[in-house]
């Protein structure tokens, strides 16, 4: 048996095998009754057949009437542990990630259900280790178990909140970004930022990373995180020699995303900002669900992606080109039937959507390629420089050298470094020789001889070959560190597949996966005999008499009444679900209604008419980023000399002026600036007053003191009040007179003698 493949990463010898629809796989999970549930004592209602896949639940209001049965792909119970969700539902689909395909999952349910229990479990425990953490696990180690293969692994982490894109692994993650869509690339998050992680510590890192800007929020804004979407996304590249002898690139992208909680904002409670918040949620949810009925309904050929973010990044995976995972969690109290039931239905919908995924080979923007031809670029510029290097030498007539030329020794990196330093030190050794020699040349001889110049000239050239040659080497070491930097970052497997305990371990996956499929190919039967058992009973009775036949016959029509009125009750609940979604609708409606008021108000008080049409001119809706933008005054290749001037603001004047300065400058006043100026607020310079102090004569010098006090202090606010005015030189009636100023200031406080001083100037 070869040893290059584990056969869970067997390639299928045609891309076209990945092209045949297949459906969506829903599981659900049922968390346990925590301690609140448990303090109210509220009873359970769901009963989970893990063995038929199936999920029943009870209406705590009606006792009598029968359960309400969902079956899915698998079921998981209160007590299913972390790496039973992750072996059966998950890891075949981070193993077709691994060949190339793209594949989700995404966690869907009410808050506080587990859904960031399941996708990223609790990091202090490895048993419990959610879905995002154990994949990491088992793409590295696919890696370094793989043969003559590349990989380059890169990770992205983003949420959506309010219905907005941000980066959490940037540090300004305030920033909005933006959605894109290309026919290549199809639809993608513009300048979202893409981390290559080498190993497992590392992409941790990089998650805990992402989750702490989650959690900033947390803190901030109270209960953030369950208020948006996460998206981790792992971009996994690999390269590998085709059949026709070309390297080819595979990319397989995996998107495990974490969903806002799906509760209904009436029960929630909330106001403002959280409203706002749960009605975006909402919005969103009720995006993916329409998006779920129109792709399972197939009458209608138009599928709403574009009514939210969320539903456009996940187009591919919903009827697209992805392997499709939903997690549906659930509570099992009677408090949260109606979320219970409504997760459920969604689920139930979402069973039966038809995805076509393909392995997506040799894309334009794989980073690989350009990681590989940049290696390439390097190497060939480090052996052109190596080999150059090595002529040097050789002409030098260096012994080692020639030897290194015979025998064909290969130019790796290492020896290119190993070259050029020890080039390096042998110059330096012969620019000391010829230090030393020419030393004791001008120790025996004169300075100025013949001789000794000679040595000199060859000195300074050493010295300029010793300079040339460092130059070279900092160079050489510059591109170096980039190529091994890059050629760290590719990562080639195959170092423990000798490895006796991987072997083993690698068997008993293969051994694991096989028991899962079995379980499941078990449980497909078990559904269907299930199914077929009633028909099959009917057929094979046969009745001794009419009165037995009679019986029987009641026994099923009273059976299959009981199921009639189940289907009865169910459109009523379908139906008041219904008009529980267009109350919250309207209501959001009404919301956003009110606000659109309040903008408008505003708009029409304090934007003047013309200014509003203009702009209203000049705003078009670009559908491609679902947004409105203004379009320039000027088309943007207009280059007409009279548009390249800078505009001045006013005939006449190069800058904007008051009135008072226009009537200034009309009048001679010295200074434009000055006379844009209201008043003059230099600092008065008049020298202080200086009163002797008698102690002898206290009290009668302090009144002295108040009243000289209280004459200087008029008099410089009179003075104030001159200067003020002093720049204008307007028509004489509206300056007013000293008198009058007088009389004015003498009314008004001391503190009220700018606002006076203001009146005064008043034409
Ligand atoms: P959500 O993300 O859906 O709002 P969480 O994942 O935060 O909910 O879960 C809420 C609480 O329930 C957490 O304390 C979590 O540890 C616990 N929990 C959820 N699911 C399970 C489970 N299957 N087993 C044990 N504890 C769980
Ligand atoms: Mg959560």
């Amino acid at each position: 048996m070869s040893k290059r493949n584990s056969a869970v990463l067997m390639r299928p010898r045609s891309t076209s095998i990945g092209k045949k629809p297949e459906t969506v796989k829903v599981v659900v999970r049922c968390r346990p009754v925590n301690k609140k549930e448990e303090a109210m004592s509220h009873e359970k209602i769901v009963e989970v057949d893990v063995k038929l896949g199936q999920v029943s639940v009870r209406n705590p209001k009606s006792a009598g009437t029968l359960l309400k049965t969902f079956t899915f792909d698998a079921v998981y119970d209160a007590l299913s542990k972390q790496y039973d969700l992750y072996d059966y539902s998950c890891k075949p689909l981070i193993d077709s990630v691994l060949l190339g395909f793209n594949g989700t999952i995404f966690a869907y349910g009410q808050t506080g259900t587990g859904k960031t229990y399941t996708m990223q479990g609790l990091p202090t425990d490895p048993e419990k280790l959610g879905v995002i953490p154990n994949s990491f696990q088992h793409i590295f180690t696919n890696i370094s178990r793989s043969q003559n293969q590349q990989y380059l692994v890169r990770v992205s982490y983003l949420e959506i909140y309010q219905d907005e894109i941000r980066d959490l692994l940037c540090k300004d993650n305030c920033k909005k970004l933006e959605l894109k869509e290309n026919p290549e690339l199809g639809v993608y998050v513009k300048d979202l930022s893409s981390v290559v992680t080498k190993n497992i510590k590392e992409i941790e890192h990089v998650m805990n990373l992402g989750n702490q800007s989650r959690s900033v929020g947390f803190t901030k804004m109270n209960e953030r995180s369950s208020r948006s979407h996460a998206i981790f996304v792992v971009t996994i590249e690999c390269s590998e020699m085709g059949v026709d002898g070309e390297e080819h690139i595979r990319v397989g992208k995996l998107n495990m995303v974490d969903l806002a909680g799906n509760e209904r904002q009436s029960k929630t409670g909330v106001q403002g900002l959280r409203f706002k918040e749960a009605a975006k949620i909402n919005l969103s949810l009720c995006a993916l669900g329409n998006v779920i009925s129109a792709l399972v309904d197939g009458k209608n050929s138009h599928i709403p992606y574009r009514d939210s973010k969320l539903t456009r990044l996940l187009q591919d995976s919903l009827g697209g080109n992805s392997k499709t995972v939903m997690v549906a969690t659930i509570g099992p109290s009677s408090c949260h039937y109606e979320e219970t039931l409504s997760t459920l239905r969604f689920a139930n919908r979402a069973k039966n959507i038809r995805n076509r995924p393909k392995i997506n080979e040799d894309p334009k923007d794989a980073l690989l390629r350009e990681f590989q031809e940049e290696i390439a670029r390097l190497k060939a510029q480090l052996e052109e420089r190596g080999m150059l290097a090595k002529e040097r030498r050789r002409r030098r007539n260096s012994v080692r050298m020639k030897r290194s030329m015979s025998t064909g020794e290969v130019e790796t990196p290492k020896n290119l470094e190993v070259n050029i330093v020890e080039m390096v030190q042998e110059e330096r050794a012969e620019e000391h020789w010829w230090k030393q020699q020419v030393g004791q040349m001008a120790k025996s001889s004169a300075n100025n001889s013949p001789q000794v110049r000679r040595k000199l000239d060859m000195l300074d050239e050493k010295a300029k070959t010793v300079e040339d040659l460092l130059k070279e080497q900092q160079t050489m070491e510059v591109m170096i560190a980039k190529y091994k930097a890059l050629e760290s970052k590719l990562l080639i497997g195959g170092k423990n597949i000798i490895d006796h305990t991987n072997e083993q371990q690698r068997m008993l996956e293969i051994k694991r996966q096989e028991i899962a499929e079995q379980d499941r190919q078990e449980r497909d039967m078990q559904q269907l005999m299930f199914e077929q058992d009633e028909e099959t009973v009917e057929l094979k009775e046969t009745f001794s008499s009419l009165q037995q036949e009679v019986d029987l016959k009641t026994k099923k029509l009273r059976k299959l009444y009981a199921k009639l009125q189940l289907v009865r009750a169910e459109i009523g609940d379908i139906i008041d679900e219904h008009v529980t979604t267009r109350q919250e609708l309207e209501q959001t409606l009404n919301e956003l209604t009110r606000e659109m008021k309040f903008k408008n108000l505003i708009i029409d008080n304090f934007i003047p008419p013309v200014e509003k049409n203009k702009i209203i001119n000049r705003l078009h809706f670009d559908s491609e980023e679902d947004q409105w933008r203004i379009l320039p005054l000027l088309p943007p290749d207009n280059k007409s000399p009279r548009f390249r001037q800078r505009p001045t603001s006013m005939v006449g004047c190069k800058r904007p002026m008051s009135q008072y300065a226009q009537v200034a400058v009309a009048t001679g006043a010295p200074s434009r600036y000055r006379a844009e100026n209201v008043m003059l607020l230099e600092l008065d310079m008049a020298p202080p007053t200086m009163v002797p102090l008698d102690l002898e004569g206290a009290e009668m010098r302090m009144q002295d003191l108040l009243r000289d006090f209280g004459h200087h202090r008029r008099r410089t606010t009179e003075s104030r009040v001159m200067r003020a005015r002093s720049w204008y030189q307007g028509p004489s009636q509206a300056v007013p007179t000293p008198s009058s100023s007088e009389a004015s200031g003498s009314q008004c406080p001391p503190s009220a003698t700018g606002a006076c001083a203001a009146a005064l100037l008043q034409p």
